[in-house]
């Protein structure tokens, strides 16, 4: 399947989780097999042009997509994950909500100075959770290759927001 295909496998859904927005759902592109399987086929190919030895997935959609992209292309996988989940000493990073802030966390010892990795998520939006996650793997002193995400709101201007890396996405809205 090429781009196009897989972006109509993604489902509108008006007013989702508020009033006037329309949230995206990629449950309807997972469950299609050619549809996910392609899908991760080109952000492997994507990922894999900047040479990482680890794909960094944030809780809970980059899990999805960043574990198989990292199988395929034989790299390790690093969870970053919601507050109080990792058992062992955690790097943390506050982030901004539109209500509130949320805080991001990854294992101390998930990455040394020099690692190289990828980033992998759903959706950028306002930038915000990848922000965060760039701050972690700069806590860590490893090296920060490149975002490729499913899908940008490009009118959120999200990238803006991110470090001067590749930043590539499949589909934009
Ligand atoms: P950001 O931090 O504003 O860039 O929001 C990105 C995060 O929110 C991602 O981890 C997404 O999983 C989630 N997100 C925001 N909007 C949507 C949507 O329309 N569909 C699916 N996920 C979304």
């Amino acid at each position: 399947m090429d781009i196009q295909d897989i972006q109509t496998l993604i489902r509108d859904i008006p007013d989702f989780p508020k009033p006037g927005i329309v949230f995206r759902d990629i449950t309807t592109l997972l469950k299609h097999p050619e549809g996910f399987r392609s899908t991760i086929d080109l952000l492997a190919q994507r990922c894999g042009e900047l040479s990482p030895d680890y794909i960094l997935g944030m809780e809970s959609r980059g899990f999805i997509f960043g574990t198989a992209v990292a199988y395929q292309l034989n790299c390790g996988f690093i969870p970053v994950r919601k507050p109080k989940k990792l058992p062992a000493p955690v790097y943390q990073q506050s982030y901004d909500l539109e209500y509130g802030q949320d805080q991001l966390e990854m294992h101390q010892d998930a990455l040394k100075e020099g690692d190289r990795l990828v980033v992998v998520d759903d959706l950028i939006a306002t930038g915000g959770t990848a922000q965060a996650t760039a701050k972690l793997v700069e806590q860590a002193g490893a090296i920060l290759a490149g975002f490729v995400f499913v899908i940008e709101l490009e009118a959120l201007e999200g990238r803006k927001n991110l470090p001067d890396v590749p930043i590539s996405s499949l589909i934009q809205y």
